[in-house]
């Protein structure tokens, strides 16, 4: 690792680069802050700074390089200052550096061995640093390739999976005069499963899609509009059920539509879907600002959900029911927490058995 070395003492600087090459690090003597900064992006492991070579306009200077770091960079600064200094001097140079972040005071006359420890520590922390930073990429890296695996998989499958939807109504149309009452009901059983596989592929690529959100937050949305376009997406369930569903207070927040109209429609719609059949399903979906976030929650006076369950239905291709009773993918509130937790959100829900349950998200004001 690189040590970037400035001092103005021509004797200093050999005396430093000397304790640096002792730890196997490479000295690199910089003769002023102006050649600092360039050296500093080429990478360095830590810098040892004299007092006296560093102004107010160069601490500005590394603070405007540092805030351009990744959040994984914290470089160490050594700053030796000189001998038999007050503590009100020490006090407002450290104030003066503090923007610097990682930095430490050594007051000049410095004991060799004292440096060296320093530098030692400096480096190790650093070393530290680099090793995070190539974690931190490795799974970046393993995680796009799930992601990139899990889309081209669920795309590819579609494919020979409409073939075998196409051919088995073809089979049926052209040949079903031909079919017993049992072959009609095996080729009844390839169609089915065909559709279900189908909704399943469709919803584990929008559950690969849902990663694919900026990083930046967008522009404010009136929350209202992704609401109304859930309702018109779930008018027939609403119709069907004669489900009430009363919204109020619905603030603008700051997501994709689309994104907020997926959330919605997953949750009411299992709101309908996940009713009593001994009443009118009631949907409330109120909200309130929690600091830097609005908090959601659609409650419904559905089945309920038993307290073991709360955290597993959010799993993909979790369902706590079998076809037959209510259709799914299990994959709609895992498709909801992977778009809320992309926006730095959080859902989760309150909710006993036969009582009813309260969906809760948080999402950017
Ligand atoms: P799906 O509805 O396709 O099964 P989801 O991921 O949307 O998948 O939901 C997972 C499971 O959570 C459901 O199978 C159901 O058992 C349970 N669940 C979700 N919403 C509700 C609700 N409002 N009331 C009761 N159970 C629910």
């Amino acid at each position: 690792m690189r040590v970037l070395i400035l001092t103005p003492v021509g004797r200093d600087a050999a005396l430093l680069a000397q304790i640096v090459e002792a730890l196997s690090a490479e000295p690199v003597i910089v003769p002023d802050a102006a050649a600092l900064l360039q050296e500093l992006p080429l990478g360095v492991g830590a810098s040892i700074l004299a007092d006296e070579a560093i102004r107010p306009q160069h601490v500005q200077a590394l603070t405007t390089w540092l805030s351009a770091e990744p959040p994984w960079s914290d470089p160490p600064f050594i700053i030796l200052t000189p001998a038999g200094q007050t503590k009100e001097y020490s006090y407002h140079r450290s104030r003066e550096f503090s923007t610097l972040g990682n930095f430490t005071l050594i007051e000049r006359p410095v004991r060799p061995e004292a440096l060296q420890s320093a530098v030692r520590a400096a480096l190790r922390g650093r070393m530290k640093q680099y090793e995070v930073r190539s974690r931190q990429e490795a799974l970046l890296r393993a995680n796009e390739d799930l992601e990139q695996f899990a889309h081209s998989a669920s795309h590819d499958l579609k494919e020979p999976l409409r073939n075998i939807r196409i051919f088995s109504e073809l089979l049926l149309k052209e040949y079903g005069s031909k079919l017993d009452a049992r072959g009609a009901d095996f080729l009844d059983v390839v169609g089915s499963s065909a559709l279900r596989m189908d909704n399943l592929l469709a919803d584990l690529l929008a559950y690969t899609e849902a990663s694919s959100i900026p990083d930046d937050l967008p522009v404010p949305i009136q929350a209202r509009d992704a609401l109304d376009a859930a309702l018109g997406n779930l008018a027939a369930a609403i119709q069907e059920t004669d489900a009430q569903i009363i919204a109020e207070n619905v603030p603008a927040v700051r997501m994709r539509g689309s994104h907020l109209q997926q959330v919605f429609q997953n949750l009411i719609g299992n709101a309908i879907k996940y009713r009593r059949e001994s009443c009118r399903p009631r949907i409330a979906l109120q909200s309130s600002r929690l600091e830097q976030f609005w908090l959601f929650s659609i409650a419904d006076n559905g089945i309920g959900i038993a307290p073991e369950h709360r955290e597993k239905i959010f799993g993909i291709f979790q369902r706590l029911h079998s076809n037959g009773r209510y259709s799914g993918t299990g994959m709609g509130l895992a498709i909801c927490q992977r778009i809320i937790e992309r926006y730095r959100g959080r859902i989760w829900v309150e909710s006993e058995l036969g009582q009813g349950s309260k969906f809760f998200f948080t999402i950017p004001a």
